[in-house]
C-alpha cells in the first residue's frame, strides 16, 4: 500500500543514514518519509530576483548576483587557510571569501568563467563580501530544474552540525519527491476538492517543497492549510454530535410561575435584544433533552448576570436546584446581593457558600440543599467540596470560566446522577477565529450589545508630565461625589518591586489626597483575605473615595458610582487586561474615564495597545488586536480549552475566512454523512484512521 511506503524510516533515504537520521529524530521529530514531506519550509527565496554588485548591502537577508571571477588568491599560514576571489559584473566588485575547503574550491574556480554567487552579504574588515557562498556557472544555473523559488526550513544548531542545515535538508526533500511520486494518498473527497477549488495531495506537497512559482505556491499552502484546518473541524464537530447524542440531559420543558413572574413583575429593566436573544438559545437547549454545554461571552457590563438569574428560575420552574460558581468570595458575594435584591420577594430559597462561612452555616446549607429546600446556591471553589450534596442540581453556572480548571468544572459534573446543564460565562471576549478552533464542541452565545444609556468611557493615554492635571481632575471627580480606581501593575518576577511601587503610589496619594477630608483604601495580594474583603466592602459601600490597588480588583465588581479608572505604568499591560480593568467603571448613568498613564519611552507594541484603547471600547476589536500582537497561545482563557493548537500553516489571526470555510465543509460532510461511511467520504475516513488515532474513535460511532 502507498501509505506503507511513507512510514519507511527516514534513515534509508539517500544523503541520510543512521546518525544523521537519530539526529533527525530527535531535534525535528522527523523519523519517516512521511514526517519529512510534512516538514514544510517557512519561507522561501526567491531566486529569480538578481541584484547589482552596487545595489549589495549589510542589510540584505541574502543577494544573488551573476558576474566573474577576476582573481583568486590562497592566503593565511598554513594552520588559517583563507581563499579570496574578486567577482566582478558590470556595477563592481565584491570579495568571495572561503574558510573551509579552500584547496579543493580553488582548484574548481574558473577565471573568466560567468558565475551566478548566492549568499548574505556581510561585511569582514570594513568591507563587504560574501562567505561561502553558492555558486554555479551561469550554465549551471540555466539548466538547473532548479524551482525558482528556494525553500527555507528552520533548521537548529545541531542540525547545520551535522550537515542538516536547510539547503540540507532541501536536498533530502529533492530525493525524496521523485521517488513518492504516486504514492501520496488524496484525503480530501473530490467533489469537496472540485467546490472550494483544491489541489491535490500531492500536488499541494510538492509544490509546497518545491514551488513552479508563486501562484503554485499560494494554492499548494491554501490546500494544505484548508486541509488542516478541516480535519480539526471535522473532530470538533464530530466531537459535538457525540456528546449531544450521548448526553441525556434534564429536559426543562414548562416554563412555570418563577420565570412568569419574575419576568412580568420583578425585571428592574427591560432586557436588551442580545440578552432576549441569548435566553431563548438557553431554553430551547434546556427545553431540547440534551445537556446543554454552552459558552456566554459578553463583554464586561454586558448584563451576564441576569441571563444567569433567568436560566436558574427555568431550572426551579421545573423542580430542580441550581448554583453559581465564581471565582471570588467578592464576586460570588455581589451575586449573593444580586439574588438576594430579585429574587427574595418570590419566595425563593437560596444561600452564600464561600471559604469563609461559619460551620454552623454550613451545617444548615448542607441539610438544606440534601432535602432540597434550599433551590440555589452561590458560591466560591467551596461548591465543589464533596460534602455539597445537591438533592437534584439541574444547572450549574460559571462566573468568569477562565479563572477555573476543566478539572474543577468537571467536578460540577458530577453533583447529580445525570451531569446537570452548565453554562459557562465569560467576559473575556474570544475572537470568532479563535472560538471556532478551540470551542468548536461547545455552543456559543455571545451578548453583542450594552444596556442602553451607557455612556461611553472616555479613555485618554497621558504621559507622567500630565500628572498633575490628573490629581486636579481626580479632586473634581470626587467633590462631585464619584469614587475612583487607582490601580498598580502586578509583575510576577518580582513582588517585592511592585509592592514597593504600589506602597511609594499610595504614599504620593495618600499625601495629595489627605484624610480626613478624603478617603483611600488600599488593596493588594500581600493582604490577608479579611482585610481585602473589609477594605474592598467600604469602597463597594461608598465609604472610601479612592481605591489604591494592584490587579486584584480585575474580575467582575460592580461598582456603579466609581467613575474613573486610573492605570499607572499602563504600558505594562496586556491589552485584554486594559479593558478588562477599563469594564470596572461605566456602570452607572455618569460619564466614566479611563486615564492611562505611561512613561515617555514606549515600545511600538506599547503604543499600538495605548493606541487601541483610545480608539475603541469593544471588546472584541480590542481582543483581534490582542491576538495579532500576542499570538493564541498567551490568550486568557485559551489554556484550558483542551484543544491542543498546533497549527503548521494557519494563522489564527489572519486565516479567519479560511477557518470558517472549512467549517462549512466539515458540516456539510457531517450533515449528509454522519460516520463517514459513503463511499465518497472513503478517502476522509481512511486518513482518519490512519493519522488520527486515539482522538476520536470513529469506527464505534453510529
Ligand atoms: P457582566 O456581564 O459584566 O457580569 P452585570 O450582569 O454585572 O454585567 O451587569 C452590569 C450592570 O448592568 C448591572 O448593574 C446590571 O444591573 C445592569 N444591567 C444589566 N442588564 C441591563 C439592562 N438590560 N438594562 C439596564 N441595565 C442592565
Ligand atoms: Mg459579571
Amino acid at each position: 500500500m502507498s501509505e506503507q511506503f511513507l512510514s519507511t524510516s527516514i534513515e534509508f533515504l539517500k544523503g541520510v543514514g543512521p546518525k544523521r537520521a537519530t539526529v533527525l529524530a530527535q531535534e525535528l521529530d522527523i523519523r519517516t518519509y512521511r514526517d519529512l514531506l510534512l516538514y514544510y519550509p517557512f519561507r522561501y527565496i526567491d531566486r529569480t530576483k538578481f541584484y547589482k554588485i552596487s545595489e549589495i548591502h549589510e542589510d540584505l537577508p541574502y543577494v544573488q548576483i551573476v558576474g566573474e571571477i577576476t582573481y583568486l588568491e590562497e592566503t593565511g599560514d598554513c594552520f588559517k587557510k583563507r581563499l579570496v576571489a574578486i567577482f566582478k559584473d558590470e556595477t563592481g566588485s565584491i570579495e568571495l571569501l572561503w574558510f573551509k575547503g579552500v584547496k579543493f574550491i580553488k582548484s574548481k574556480l574558473i577565471i573568466g568563467e560567468k558565475y551566478v554567487a548566492f549568499a548574505k552579504p556581510t561585511s569582514f574588515r570594513n568591507k563587504l563580501n560574501l562567505v561561502h557562498p553558492d555558486l554555479e556557472t551561469l550554465v549551471e544555473y540555466k539548466n538547473a530544474i532548479n524551482s525558482t523559488l528556494q525553500p527555507v526550513y528552520h533548521a537548529t544548531e545541531k542540525l547545520s552540525r551535522n550537515a542538516l542545515a536547510s539547503k540540507n535538508i532541501s536536498k533530502l526533500t529533492r530525493n525524496l519527491l521523485p521517488q513518492v511520486k504516486g504514492k501520496i494518498s488524496e484525503n480530501i473527497s473530490d467533489y469537496l476538492r472540485a467546490e472550494y477549488k483544491l489541489l491535490s495531495r500531492e500536488q499541494a506537497i510538492f509544490n509546497i517543497h518545491y514551488p513552479k512559482n508563486t501562484e503554485w505556491l499560494e494554492h499548494a499552502i491554501r490546500r494544505l492549510k484548508f486541509e488542516e484546518l478541516f480535519f480539526i473541524q471535522l473532530n470538533l464537530l464530530k466531537l459535538k454530535q457525540v456528546k449531544l447524542s450521548k448526553s441525556i440531559g434534564y429536559q426543562f420543558s414548562a416554563i412555570g410561575d418563577y420565570v412568569n413572574q419574575f419576568y412580568s413583575e420583578k425585571l428592574p429593566f427591560e432586557l436588551t435584544e442580545a440578552q432576549k436573544r441569548v435566553i431563548r438559545e438557553i431554553r430551547k437547549d434546556l427545553g431540547s433533552g440534551k445537556q446543554l454545554n454552552r459558552l456566554l461571552q459578553g463583554d464586561v457590563g454586558s448584563g451576564k448576570t441576569i441571563v444567569a438569574i433567568m436560566s436558574m428560575l427555568i431550572a426551579l420552574d421545573n423542580g430542580f436546584q441550581a448554583c453559581i460558581m465564581a471565582p471570588t468570595e467578592i464576586l460570588a458575594t455581589q451575586h449573593y446581593e444580586s439574588v438576594k435584591e430579585l429574587l427574595t420577594s418570590l419566595g425563593v430559597e437560596f444561600a452564600l457558600l464561600t471559604g469563609s462561612s461559619k460551620t454552623k452555616e454550613r451545617k444548615i446549607i448542607h441539610e438544606k440543599l440534601e432535602d432540597g429546600s434550599l433551590q440555589i446556591l452561590i458560591g466560591t471553589h467551596a461548591l465543589l467540596e464533596d460534602k455539597v450534596k445537591f438533592k437534584n442540581l439541574g444547572l450549574a453556572v460559571i462566573d468568569e470560566q477562565h479563572r477555573f480548571g476543566v478539572a474543577q468544572r468537571a467536578k460540577l459534573w458530577k453533583k447529580n446522577t445525570h451531569p446537570p446543564h452548565v453554562l459557562i460565562m465569560t467576559a473575556t471576549p474570544i475572537p470568532r477565529t479563535l472560538a471556532m478552533t478551540l470551542y468548536g464542541d461547545l455552543d456559543v452565545s455571545v451578548i453583542d450589545e450594552l444596556p442602553p444609556g451607557r455612556k461611553d468611557i472616555q479613555t485618554l493615554h497621558w504621559y507622567e508630565n500630565k500628572r498633575l492635571r490628573l490629581f486636579g481632575f481626580l479632586e473634581q471627580e470626587i467633590a462631585k461625589g464619584r469614587q475612583i480606581y487607582i490601580v498598580y501593575p502586578l509583575i510576577e518576577e518580582s513582588e517585592k518591586l511592585d509592592y514597593a511601587n504600589l506602597e511609594e503610589g499610595y504614599q504620593h496619594i495618600f499625601n495629595r489626597f489627605p484624610a480626613p477630608k478624603y478617603k483611600v483604601s488600599i488593596v493588594h495580594g500581600k493582604m490577608k483575605p479579611e482585610v481585602k474583603a473589609f477594605e474592598m466592602n467600604r469602597f463597594i459601600n461608598g465609604e472610601t473615595d479612592i481605591m489604591v490597588s494592584t490587579t486584584v480588583i480585575e474580575v467582575g465588581v460592580n461598582v456603579p458610582n466609581a467613575s474613573v479608572m486610573v492605570i499607572e505604568s499602563a504600558e505594562r499591560f496586556g491589552l485584554s487586561q486594559l479593558h478588562q480593568l477599563r469594564g470596572r467603571v461605566g456602570r452607572g448613568a455618569e460619564q466614566s474615564y479611563c486615564i492611562l498613564m505611561t512613561g515617555n519611552k514606549l515600545s511600538a507594541d506599547g503604543r499600538l495597545r495605548m493606541k487601541t484603547m483610545t480608539a475603541t471600547n469593544d471588546g472584541f476589536q480590542i481582543a483581534e488586536v490582542d491576538l495579532k500582537l500576542r499570538g493564541p497561545g498567551d490568550l486568557q482563557g485559551t489554556q484550558q480549552s483542551g484543544t491542543p493548537i498546533n497549527l503548521k500553516l494557519t494563522n489564527l489571526s489572519t486565516d479567519g475566512e479560511m477557518i470558517a470555510l472549512a467549517r462549512t465543509a466539515a458540516a456539510k460532510v457531517l450533515a449528509s454523512d454522519s460516520d463517514l461511511s459513503l463511499p465518497e467520504h472513503r478517502v476522509i475516513i481512511d486518513y482518519i484512521k490512519e493519522n488520527q488515532r486515539g482522538k476520536i474513535n470513529w469506527s464505534k460511532i453510529s
